[in-house]
């Protein structure tokens, strides 16, 4: 008698197992086989009457699927050009061949829609409501709290570093002959280190490293990356990064119920600052702010873009900090070509005064 092979479901596990089918007079047995055929336990172990086979078969080309039991009910899979044919013959009386319809084809694509519209929410709540609850939640952060913890983080960041006092008062100075209106007590910090970078925390602490400010060549490149770091920190960007930042974690955290994970994440945050990545908008949106404090004191808007070369120019190996935290796109540089285009103004030099400034934050110590 000619035996066939097929997919067996016992009901209570998910994967099937193999079994060779022999077709017998009243039903078929099922003798459960190793992939290559190999009977494995058993020769019979599972019979089904062929007047209890369940009568709503599928058969669709060569595939025929057989369903029998209750509680659990199990089901038996043929690939085979002949098995539909062979147990017709073989039962004849029984109901389920002429039932029999084709698979069920979309059966999976309900659950795939359902899965997709999660994905697609987890992803809606990931980069659109997690966002905005974080720019909501540090928008009712007071001022006075913003400033505190930024001066926490602040003498946190500024424990392990070296700061060149004589230059930090000269940037001091630089920056306050420049009009800037801020609510924040701007305040300047000049690094010790070969780092090119910048960065502003929360609260109105800006930090330049000397790898930086020594790539400058005019006053104007200064002023436009003043203008462009204490526009992070009049708009909060810092603040709202971070809490983005911390939404997620936040988030993973809550998902993987794991707070300890949070709170070493939260620990070891303030080190993270001065490599903060901004979002495409908070940086042209620091641009715009860094132009237009150019404008108010009628530098030559020029100093942007050749900041923007120094920084291009620097560190060719790993590329500067600079710009891996205030990532420096073309689309960037198109922003400030077209401002200037724009934004005409009246170009005056730096003053004596701002020059003379100037040339004493050039001097290393
Ligand atoms: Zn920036």
């Amino acid at each position: 008698m000619k035996s066939y092979s097929g997919i067996y479901q016992d009901g209570h596990s998910p994967a099937g197992q193999p079994v060779t089918i022999q077709v017998q007079a009243t039903g078929l047995a099922l003798t459960f086989a190793s992939r290559d055929g190999h009977v494995l336990g058993t020769p019979g172990l599972v019979f089904w009457e062929a007047s209890r086979i369940k009568p709503n078969a599928y058969r669709e080309g060569h595939k025929t699927v057989l369903r029998y039991g209750d509680t659990p009910v199990q089901s038996l899979e043929v690939v085979s050009p002949d098995f539909a044919e062979v147990i017709k013959n073989a039962f004849p009386e029984a109901v389920f061949h002429r039932n029999a319809q084709p698979l069920p084809k979309h059966r999976a694509s309900g659950l795939y829609f359902l899965l997709a519209l999660f994905l697609a929410g987890l992803a809606l709540c990931y980069f659109f409501l997690l966002p905005a609850m974080a720019d909501l939640l540090s928008r009712q952060i007071p001022l006075d709290t913003e400033i505190a913890l930024g001066e926490k983080i602040y003498s946190q960041l500024v424990e392990k570093e070296k700061i060149d006092s004589a230059r930090t008062q000269h940037a001091q100075g630089f920056l306050q002959q420049l009009s800037i209106r801020s609510r924040y007590p701007l305040q300047m910090t000049v690094v010790q280190d070969k780092t090119v970078n910048a960065f502003a925390l929360p609260g109105g602490h800006m930090v330049i490293y000397t790898g930086l400010l020594d790539q400058l060549r005019t006053p104007e490149e200064l002023a436009a990356l003043l203008g462009h770091e204490s526009a992070h920190v009049q708009e909060r960007h810092t603040l709202r990064s971070m809490a983005r930042q911390l939404s997620t974690y936040v988030l993973l955290s809550l998902l993987l119920n794991d707070v300890v994970g949070l709170s070493a994440v939260l620990l070891e945050n303030a080190d993270q600052l001065t490599a903060l990545h901004y979002s495409r908008s908070l940086e042209q949106a620091a641009d715009t702010q860094g132009f237009l404090l150019l404008k108010a004191n009628h530098l030559d808007p020029k100093g942007m873009q050749r900041l923007f070369t120094r920084l291009n120019q620097a560190a060719p190996y790993e590329g500067p900090t600079m710009l891996r935290s205030h990532p420096l796109t073309e689309e960037r540089l198109e922003h400030v070509q077209a401002m200037i285009q724009q934004n005409p103004y009246p170009v005056r030099p730096a003053s004596f005064q701002l020059h003379q400034t100037w040339k004493a934050l050039q001097k290393k110590n």
